[in-house]
């Protein structure tokens, strides 16, 4: 397999994970995605929830595949103006509040403002609360934002123009080692939109196409588990690109890529599987297979949803997830080199 261009992926995806996009809050992203596909001469239209398509010509079009990265991430949203002058927020997607204390918040307020922060414990002086401070149990009630700003009632928060219901995006603190290592709270998914485009440019350079006709979906709601609103018709074939899980309980490594054959909701298509495990074999591709405990991909999501078509996910494996996250790149390119061989 020739090279892939890893600096370009590694790029993009910070740059997208630079532009905050919790579930419900996308635009931006979308659009960003809209313009680097645009850069790949492809034809791409908007699903009326605001998802893009985008679809590459192949060598033969009587049949199609399906791929999907998902722009949006976990995050919070403005629950109640607090009478102390603080914030409480409420989840959206599986967000772990221990995960993100002591992070950086930006809440972005309805008026177009966005306001800094900070998530802290509801008792977080060691000098006041000892160890109360310390064995808190971390919950949407026991943290709360505390803003950058001159805020001490409610009235305060009413007059920076804030809102229930506004948006709370993490710092997402990007780091790439010298080690080839890649930490950042949300490489899940923009990671796997950086593999897209790392896909895509591969194409370009080597004047490849992919051997069927190729949607790319890149969905907006998987987080909260409807990110995938159309099939197309001619699609039989559809692979969700997101995280694989690294955890003492899990098959997961960073170093490869991995092949969900079942999560929670579903087993995924023993078919697809069966000739992704082969690719991989055939081309030297490091992988791993694992049974997700708690998990759902935009694929096994659809099928719930009465789609017709066969499944799969795959992704590079993640240590942390939904934590700060990491990931390392040789994972990363054993994913691009698996669509590759598969598509
Ligand atoms: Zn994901």
């Amino acid at each position: 397999m020739k090279k892939i261009d890893l600096d370009y992926v590694l790029k993009i995806s910070k740059e997208l994970i630079d532009i905050p996009s919790v579930v419900g809050f996308t635009d931006e992203v979308t659009k960003r995605v809209e313009k680097e596909i645009k850069k790949y001469g492809l034809k791409s239209f908007y699903t009326k929830k605001g998802a893009l398509i985008a679809t590459v010509d192949g060598e033969d079009n009587k049949e199609a595949k399906m791929i999907s990265a998902h722009v949006d991430t976990i995050g919070g949203i403005v629950k109640r103006l607090k009478e102390n002058g603080r914030l409480e927020l409420t989840n959206l997607g599986g967000i772990i509040w221990a995960g993100v204390e002591g992070e950086n918040v930006t809440i972005h307020a309805f008026n177009g403002k966005k306001y800094t922060g900070t998530l802290m414990p509801i008792k977080s002086s060691a000098h006041a609360y000892g160890d109360e401070a310390r064995e808190t149990i971390r919950t949407s009630e026991t943290v709360e934002v505390r803003l950058d700003e001159i805020s001490n009632s409610k009235d305060d928060l009413e007059k920076l123009g804030i809102k229930i219901g506004d948006c709370a995006s993490f710092e997402p603190r990007t780091v790439i080692t010298e080690s080839g290592y890649i930490k950042s709270r949300y490489l899940d998914d923009k990671l796997c939109i950086g593999q897209v485009f790392g896909y895509l440019k591969y194409l370009k350079e080597n004047k490849l196409k992919p051997k069927n006709k190729l949607y790319i979906y890149f969905s907006n709601y998987e987080e909260i588990g409807h990110g995938i609103s159309i099939i197309p018709e001619d699609v039989t074939e559809f692979i969700a690109l997101d995280i694989g899980i690294v955890s003492p309980i899990s098959m997961g490594d960073e170093r490869k890529v991995s092949i969900a054959m079942k999560d929670n909701k579903t087993i995924y298509d023993t078919q697809v599987n069966r000739k992704l495990i082969n690719c991989a074999e055939k081309n030297k591709i490091g992988y791993t297979l694992d049974l997700y405990n708690r998990y759902g991909s935009d694929a096994s999501g659809v099928v719930l949803q009465m789609a017709d078509v066969r499944i799969a996910c795959i992704g590079p494996s993640v240590d942390g997830s939904h934590h700060y996250e990491r990931t390392h790149i040789d994972g990363v390119k054993a994913t691009i080199e698996l669509m590759v061989a598969y598509l």
